[in-house]
């Protein structure tokens, strides 16, 4: 080693105590600067989070608020000038788009790679599920037997011909089931299924989630396409007419080719021009944390990400079901194929 890599090598480690002293400060109440947040989720109960984040690390949080695709156009229009430092929403399909157009950047962390299983992150690091959610389906005991919707070949059988509730196809969580379909079966026999739905459909695509489960409780149709979530919260919620309606219509978990449930995340990534670099890899550290990973579930009723974070009440009584192994990053690069299938067969 020559004299300079000598002095270069200590002058390092100098630097590397210094940044250690400033985190010390820092999670001692001191100023470690900001991480401002895009953010297309919008939960009381994630202020709460971003208050411990602040008192755990100094960090502050700033809040942008918008649907995906704003938030989406927001960062492009604001170009390399962007404030923002961490993009949040749902669907693997709708971070995709965002990693699509280059606003994201890849983060390579141990923490990050440790909490998240590979199958629920980008495989480049440009964002990392914290939460995952089952797309599956809310049926009419009276009327359908668990064994009828135990796969998604059925929904689409005859079986169920006019007997199909789901909303629009633009809705980004069709996007990415219909994604997956053409990942695992090809495009051929994930058409055939979307005309199979078109066809079961009792109703022209109206409404949410939501919707769709209260519509079987009326008798508008049998089955339903819900997200897992939606149901969870019906039964658990304040509502006493949505609660009932959940004695009467159950959540079936259909296997994709004997390997489990179509699941999707919420998750995060990096922004590509993040002015606040360090402080928003330890936010995303923060929020795939096994605690923050339980709050969310808790309160917005998604599964944690992780199979080492127990699903806390209510979720539990829901929790028991096999979801399929696929990459969730498979859904994204299948959306214009899906969403052109869709149309063509007469999916609004
Ligand atoms: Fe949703």
């Amino acid at each position: 080693m020559t004299h300079s890599r000598i002095f270069l090598a200590a002058l390092a480690g100098v630097l590397a105590l210094t940044a250690c002293s400033e985190r010390e400060e820092a999670s001692a109440g001191g100023d470690a600067g900001v991480v401002n947040l895009y953010t297309a989720r919008h939960y009381d109960s994630d202020l709460i989070l971003y208050e411990r984040f602040t008192e755990q690390t100094g960090i502050r949080v700033n809040r942008i608020e918008g649907n995906a695709d704003q938030l989406l156009a927001r960062m492009q229009a604001e170009g390399e000038a962007s404030p923002a430092d961490v993009f949040i929403t749902a669907d693997a399909g709708a971070l995709w788009r965002v990693q699509n157009a280059g606003l994201l950047q890849p983060v390579q962390s141990e923490a990050l790679s440790t909490a998240i299983p590979a199958n629920l992150r980008d495989p480049e690091g440009r964002w990392f599920g914290f939460s995952r959610r089952a797309r599956i389906v809310a049926y009419d005991q009276a009327r359908v037997q668990p064994a009828d919707v135990d796969t998604y070949e059925e929904i689409a059988s005859p079986r169920f011909r006019g007997q199909l509730c789901v909303r629009s196809a633009d809705s980004v969580y069709n996007l990415s089931l219909v994604g997956a379909l053409i990942e695992a079966w090809g495009p051929d026999r994930a058409r055939q299924w979307v005309e199979g739905v078109v066809a079961n459909m009792a109703r022209p695509p109206e409404g949410g989630d939501r919707d769709q489960i209260r519509a079987v409780g009326a008798g508008v149709c049998q089955i339903a396409l819900t997200n897992s979530y939606y149901y969870i919260r019906l039964a658990s919620g304040d509502d006493a007419a949505d609660r009932e309606i959940t004695t009467r219509v159950k959540l079936a978990f259909p296997s994709l080719d004997g390997q489990g449930a179509h699941v999707n995340i919420s998750g995060a990534g990096v922004a590509a021009n993040a002015p606040n670099r360090a402080n928003a890899i330890r936010f995303l550290e923060y929020l795939t944390s096994a605690e923050v990973q339980t709050h969310v579930s808790q309160n917005n009723n998604e599964y944690p990400a992780s199979p080492n974070v127990p699903a806390p009440a209510p979720v539990d009584a829901y929790a028991d079901f096999q979801a399929h192994p696929m990459p969730v990053s498979a859904y994204g690069p299948r959306q214009a194929e899906a969403l052109a299938m869709m149309s063509a067969a007469g999916w609004r």
